[in-house]
């Protein structure tokens, strides 16, 4: 604002960003070209191809908006890239398109009944795009002409001529000159000040002061004349697009304490009255054309954990027209359903798989291990030797890649310890030695078992390995 020279501006200092790095932290995308062809390294995503370019298709869908209600299973072993494909999904779709994440053990809790929860996760996935002119118009005061000068306002803004007036996103010059008359009214209104009126409120600044809106203002208006802006000056109004979920509006309007329990996160329970309120109005902006349904993308991690209350759940709620896209994962082959004593491929009910576009991950070749392995070092900063890269990949390949991914910042430790600025294979050796994997783990507990409390381990079920 050209105006704001008179304030002063706080000086910003530049604080060191504390990043911390997740689990996922490398994944920016997908990794596809235009033809959804998985690239081999891009994004930070390796390998996978298959599932890749199949959660592309999925993605071209949601963008393009047509599917709601549709819902994918990612399934494979364990550290396979199943939950970095739907982040790189999220990050892919963008900030304007909601994407919520939960595990499915989130669900049971005491606050909330499981299917309260699983609402409350379907309404978030699903953004409410909210088309609207300008809330705040905002300009610069140009020429405001004002026919008889005698009158109060003219009188308080202290001139008889012409106030300047200029505008920056506003149609034409004589609305904002109308909601001037209001402030001129109360206070001086001087050339050059720079006005801004919140359409919602009514309130209106100028440069910084507040002024509520007249009760006079029609009769002020009728007899004043405005001199609009020189035409090159004059821009059209902006429409302003909001994004925001069926959660976030069923939250507003549900408690007494406003927005303000978005952030504590205390939002409680929603009665239903209240959002089917909230789905009427928002059917009547659509047909208005004030508002666009964004279905997004609903991510269970771990769905297994759910129950047969929850998946039939699931069942009816895709039904809706108001239905994100469902994304779950899972490691589990043929397990329990929860809650049943019914045993069904990943523990989901043969009803919902049958409804379920299945895409699934295989493990990784040592090459691929070895590129995940390289984009983790990057990521955490650490900087590897090739030979003690080759050998956590080779433990990568007979542990898990997760423990692999542990043993980088682990082996960076201990490479600083003894001053190295490069890991090296004796630093990949030591942290072996001091942390075990599951496997090493599980043989010393058979080993050892006899000494440990609680043991309940019968010879036929240690066969974990
Ligand atoms: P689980 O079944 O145990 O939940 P998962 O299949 O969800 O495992 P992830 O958590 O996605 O596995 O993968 C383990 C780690 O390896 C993560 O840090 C993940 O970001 C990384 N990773 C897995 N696959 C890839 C890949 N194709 N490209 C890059 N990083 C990957």
């Amino acid at each position: 604002m050209a105006q704001a020279s008179g304030v002063k501006v706080q000086d910003v200092k530049d604080i060191t960003r504390i990043e911390r790095i997740g689990a996922h932290s490398h994944i920016r995308g997908l990794g596809l070209d235009d033809a959804l062809e998985a690239r081999l390294v891009s994004q930070g995503m390796v390998g996978q191809a298959n599932a890749r370019k199949a959660a592309g298709v999925i993605l071209q869908m949601i963008r393009d908006g047509k599917i709601a209600g549709r819902a994918v299973l990612i399934a494979g072993q364990p550290g396979t890239g199943k939950t970095a494909i739907a982040m790189g999904m999220a990050q892919a779709l963008g900030a304007d398109t909601p994407f919520t994440t939960i595990a499915a053990s989130e669900i049971f809790s005491l606050e909330m009944n499981k299917t309260e929860a699983l609402t409350q996760a379907f309404r978030r996935s699903i953004g409410v795009r909210i088309k609207e002119e300008t809330e705040i118009i905002e300009g610069e005061v140009v020429e405001i002409e004002i026919d008889r000068p005698a009158a109060g306002a003219a009188a308080t803004a202290g001139k008889t001529g012409k106030l300047t007036l200029k505008t920056t996103e506003m149609e034409t010059v004589y609305d904002l000159g109308q909601k001037m008359i209001d402030s001129l009214t109360k206070e001086k209104v001087q050339s050059g000040d720079v006005i801004t009126i919140d359409k919602a409120t009514g309130r209106i600044s100028v440069l910084g002061r507040s002024f509520a809106r007249s009760r006079d203002y029609d009769a002020m208006g009728a007899s004043t004349k405005f001199v609009q802006c020189p035409e090159g000056e004059l821009q059209k109004r902006k429409e302003v697009v909001h994004v925001v979920s069926l959660h976030e509006v069923d939250v507003i309007n549900s408690r007494t304490q406003g927005f303000l329990a978005l952030f504590s996160g205390d939002t409680g329970e929603i009665k239903s009255e209240v959002r089917e309120q909230i789905d009427q109005k928002v059917a009547e902006w659509r047909e208005e054309g004030k508002a666009e349904i964004v279905p997004g993308v609903l991510f269970i991690d771990e769905v297994h954990m759910l129950d047969i209350e929850c998946f039939s759940f699931l069942n009816r709620a895709l039904e809706s027209d108001l239905a994100p896209v469902l994304v779950v994962a899972t490691n589990r082959g043929i397990t329990r359903i929860r809650g049943t004593n019914y045993k069904s491929p990943h523990g989901i009910p043969i009803d919902l798989l049958d409804r379920l576009l299945i895409i699934s991950t295989t493990p990784y070749s040592d090459k691929e291990v070895k590129q995940i392995l390289r984009i983790r070092c990057e990521e955490e900063d650490v900087e590897m030797t090739d030979d003690a890269l080759a050998l956590l990949t080779k433990v990568g390949m007979e542990t898990s890649l997760r423990y692999a991914i542990h043993m980088i910042i682990a082996s960076a430790l201990v490479c600083a310890k003894r001053k190295g600025t490069q890991v090296d294979v004796e630093d990949i050796k030591r942290v072996y030695t001091l942390f075990v994997d599951v496997k090493r783990s599980t043989q010393f507990l058979q080993e050892y078992q006899s000494e440990f409390m609680f043991n309940e381990i019968q010879p036929a079920d240690a066969d974990m390995t």
